[in-house]
Formats: structure tokens, C-alpha cells, sequence
């Protein structure tokens, strides 16, 4: 029996608002505890919740980029549960009005192709405070600082179809809210975290199948380890004559797996109603206009331009498309040094690779995208040679010179061009490996090629890497040839 994946997230992203969807307390990460709830985050009696307008054109700004219908009326409700962190006993949510209607995001598969997940709606509601257990024995700490932090909770249509196309929509979301500013985007700190909805069904089959749903996943790696583990658990059952039943499942990192949380039995019954307490959101055509006519170019439209007018591959386009520093740098690269093409393989070879090692983001990276522009230049106009480049591109990386060309010049790394200076090293290196000489001479004509490696290695070594390797290779073989 071959099985088909079925997979919808609901995404929370927690907007980059600086006081609370319906207070003035701050939202700043990392206070002590318990500092920043104010007496309306806490519900306590007598006190009215006024709607944070930022979150408003946050959300409205989201919508217009995922060309969603912008309904003009929105409404917020009540969704009551009880939890320790929930000190309102009601969570202000949108349960039948959201703020935003239906859209569509393009995720880009690792392989350059793209596919078009539909939205079902986003709507806005209040983050609830959190239940801190490690630092208390036979106890629970609260910390209600995040109570009424806004969040806007994007749910999507039962659209994809492998943890794959899941992550890369995770990713879309978070290149498209951390490009329009409204979310900081930092996955660690919490400020992204989906609840992934897993089926699976047989090849071919219409209905979909029951689903799991796991909760408060918070990485795009996670998602996809939680996604294979549960699709694995679900075959397996199924296979077996069982039946998946619809529950709410935790995912575990440490053991790799989910386990049940609750059973739809054991589901809560929120209750919902309208927020007695707020007044319809209205929007009128001005005020959604305003914000359309001010949006930034979006990840998808920047992959396009990437694409064709600058002629890179799909796949580096939508590497460097992913997040707008990341865009930025590289367009940064590519106005000082005149060339995408390469702009593009040092951004995404030589850096990437540096930054990954130290865990470092782009935004921190030791070397600015004015030095490695100016570095990519010196080895488009042949001034270093490719090993060179990358010598040069260490010692930026650690602050041993202002500039490229500062260091070209204190480390003599100049390339050597000059027939007659590389001739004279070669000839010195010859006549300094006469059993490799030997070897050379007295082996068939079609594996010289091979062995002509040693010499290249011991004359860049003469030359410091300064030679221009292919030079040394032709004159290596004149006059290798000329001893046979
Ligand atoms: P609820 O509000 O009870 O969580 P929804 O119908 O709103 O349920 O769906 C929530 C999420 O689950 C959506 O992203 C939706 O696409 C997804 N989903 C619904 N049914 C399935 C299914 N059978 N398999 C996978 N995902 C599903
Ligand atoms: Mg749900």
C-alpha cells in the first residue's frame, strides 16, 4: 500500500509590537518575571483592554503580502479554558471574524520548484503567560510577562505534502514576516512556534485521513523530525489493523518521537464568544490602502529578480531571497564587486561557511559586505588567484587588515603573472625532485596528467600561492614534456 502525507500548520508568530495587544505593558524578552504584566494582562476586575493598533496594521500588512481578502469587519472573542498560565481564565482570541481571510504562500522545494500553499485565515489573538519548571523542585514557577503579548496564529489548508514542503513553508512564513518587520522572527526566543496537523491516507483516497495534531513545535528542524516520526507512527498502526485516533500529541527533541497529550474526549469545551469588552475592528479602504502602497519588496518578488535580471539559479536565488539581511548583503556584494554570479558563490560559499561554523547570523559577520565585495573584485580582476582570495577572506574574517587590498599588500599576496619569475621557480623545483622527474618520464604518456600534481603543489608552495595556477600548469607541462 503506498501512503500519502497530509499536513496543515497552524503558525504563531508573535508580532514585533513594543507594548501588548490590549495594554501599554512592555513586551521586551528577558525581563525578570512577573515585571511586565499590568493589571489589564492579569484581568483583574474593572479594567478594559483597548486594541494595540500596531498589531492591527502588523496583521493587516501580513494578509495584503499573502494577497489575502482583508475583511472589513473583524471581531475578537473569548476563548475560555483554564491553565495556571492563563490568569484571565479566557484567552482574547478571533474565532469567527479573523482579520484576515483567505491567501496563498509560494514555498520553493530544495530543487528550485515552487508550489502555492493555500491560507485559510490568520487572525490576531494574546499570547498566555508561561509555566517555568526547571529551576523549581515539586513545584511550578508562573511567569505572566508574555500574557498579552500579540500574536497573529496563521492557519493554513491540509496543503502539503512532506515534512520537506512543511519546513519550506515555515520558512516562507518567517522570510515574509521578518522581511515586512512585524515579527523578529528569533525561533529560540519563541517568537515563532507552529502546531503541526499530520494524516496520512491511501495513495489516491479523497477523504482525508484522522490527524494527529502536535503541539508548539519551534524549530524548522523539529517540524520535520516530529512530521517523520508521526507519519512513521501512523502507517505502522494503520498497517497493523489499527486506528488513528484524533489527539493532541507533544514532539520530545531528546527522544526524537511524540507522545499523547490528550484525546479529542479530553478536549477542552472553550465556549466561545464575542469580547463583550472590544468593539469590532473596522477597516476602511484608505487605511488598508496606505498600508499596501508601503509594503517592502517580498521574498517571492525579490527570488524573481534574483532570477531574471541578475541570472542566478533558482536555488541561489531562493537561498539568498530567505531573509532580507541576508538579501541585503548579498546585494551589497554584487554593487561593489560587478559580478551576481560570483557575488553569489561567495556569499553562499566562503561566508556561509565561516558564519555556520561560529553560529553566527549575517548581521554579525566580521567581515562587512563592502570588504568582501571589495575581496570578490580583486579576484575578478585577477589580482589574487582563487587560494589567495581565500587567505585574504581569513585574515578580514579575523580583523588582521581594514581591507583587501590592505591585505594583498602586507602579505605580498599579489598573483604572479610574470612568465619569466614563474618559469624560474619551476625550473628550481625540477631540478630539486629529480626521483619525481624520473617517474615522470618513465611513465605512459596518459598518466603523466596525473602525476604532474606533485610539481603544481611544490611551485605554489614556492611562490607562497601567489602563481597563477594556470599558467604554472601550462608551463609545468612545456617543459616537463621537453625532459621526456
Ligand atoms: P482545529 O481548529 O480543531 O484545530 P481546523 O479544522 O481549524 O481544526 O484545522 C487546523 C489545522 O489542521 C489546519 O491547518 C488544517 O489545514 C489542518 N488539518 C485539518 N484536517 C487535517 C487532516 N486530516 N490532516 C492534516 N491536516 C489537517
Ligand atoms: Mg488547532
Amino acid at each position: 500500500m503506498q501512503w500519502e502525507t497530509v499536513i496543515g500548520l497552524e503558525v504563531h508568530v508573535q508580532l514585533a509590537t513594543r507594548s501588548k495587544i490590549f495594554s501599554g505593558a512592555s513586551t521586551a524578552f528577558g525581563a525578570e518575571p512577573n515585571t511586565q504584566a499590568c493589571a489589564v494582562d492579569l484581568g483583574l476586575p474593572g479594567v478594559l483592554p483597548v486594541l494595540n493598533e500596531a498589531a492591527v496594521a502588523m496583521a493587516v500588512k501580513f494578509g495584503l503580502a499573502i494577497h489575502a481578502e482583508i475583511p472589513e469587519v473583524s471581531v475578537f472573542d473569548r476563548k475560555n479554558y483554564f491553565y495556571p498560565d492563563l490568569p484571565k481564565g479566557y484567552q482574547t482570541s478571533q474565532m469567527y471574524q479573523p482579520i484576515v481571510g483567505a491567501g496563498e504562500v509560494e514555498i520553493t522545494l530544495e530543487d528550485g520548484t515552487t508550489k502555492q500553499i493555500r491560507v485559510h485565515h490568520a487572525h490576531l489573538e494574546e499570547d498566555a503567560g508561561k509555566s517555568l519548571h526547571e529551576d523549581f523542585h515539586g513545584m511550578t514557577g508562573v511567569d505572566l510577562n508574555r500574557a498579552g503579548t500579540p500574536l497573529l496564529e496563521i492557519v493554513s489548508e491540509p496543503d502539503m505534502r512532506s515534512a520537506k514542503e512543511a519546513a519550506a513553508y515555515l520558512k516562507a512564513i518567517h522570510s515574509i514576516v521578518t522581511y515586512l518587520g512585524i515579527s523578529d522572527g528569533n525561533m529560540a526566543e519563541g517568537s515563532m512556534r507552529c502546531d503541526v496537523n499530520v494524516s496520512v491516507r491511501p495513495k489516491g483516497q479523497e477523504a482525508l485521513g484522522t490527524r494527529a495534531e502536535i503541539k508548539n513545535v519551534n524549530s524548522f528542524r523539529f517540524v520535520e523530525r516530529a512530521i517523520a516520526y508521526e507519519v512513521e507512527r501512523q502507517i505502522e498502526l494503520l498497517e497493523d489493523g489499527g486506528k488513528v485516533v484524533q489527539e493532541t500529541r507533544l514532539f520530545d527533541p531528546e527522544r526524537d518521537e511524540t507522545r499523547s497529550m490528550r484525546t479529542k474526549e479530553e478536549a477542552n469545551d472553550y465556549r466561545y464568544f464575542p469580547c463583550p469588552d472590544l468593539l469590532p475592528v473596522v477597516l476602511d479602504k484608505a487605511y488598508i490602502d496606505h498600508l499596501r502602497d508601503n509594503l517592502p519588496e517580498l521574498p517571492a518578488d525579490k527570488r524573481t529578480r534574483f532570477e531574471n535580471e541578475l541570472g542566478l539559479s533558482a536555488y541561489d536565488a531562493s537561498v539568498l531571497s530567505a531573509t532580507r539581511e541576508m538579501a541585503d548583503y548579498f546585494e551589497e556584494v554584487k554593487d561593489v564587486c560587478g559580478d551576481a554570479k560570483q557575488a553569489a558563490n561567495w556569499v553562499q560559499g566562503e561566508l556561509s561557511g565561516a558564519l555556520n561554523r561560529e553560529n553566527l547570523s549575517i548581521g554579525n559577520s566580521p567581515v562587512s559586505a563592502r570588504q568582501l565585495g571589495e575581496l570578490v573584485a580583486r579576484v575578478i580582476d585577477d589580482t589574487i588567484n582563487g587560494k589567495a582570495a581565500k587567505q585574504v577572506f581569513q585574515a578580514l574574517w579575523n580583523g588582521q587588515g581594514a581591507s583587501a587590498d590592505a591585505i594583498i599588500e602586507a602579505q605580498g599576496l599579489k598573483q604572479v603573472t610574470d612568465t619569466g619569475a614563474i618559469e624560474a621557480m619551476i625550473d628550481q623545483v625540477i631540478s630539486e625532485s629529480p626521483a619525481q622527474v624520473a617517474q615522470y618520464r618513465d611513465a605512459e604518456p596518459d598518466k603523466r596528467g596525473k602525476m604532474i600534481g606533485y610539481f603544481v603543489g611544490q611551485v605554489m608552495k614556492a611562490s607562497r600561492g601567489t602563481a597563477n595556477p594556470q599558467q604554472v600548469n601550462q608551463l609545468l607541462k612545456e617543459k616537463l614534456d621537453a625532459l621526456c
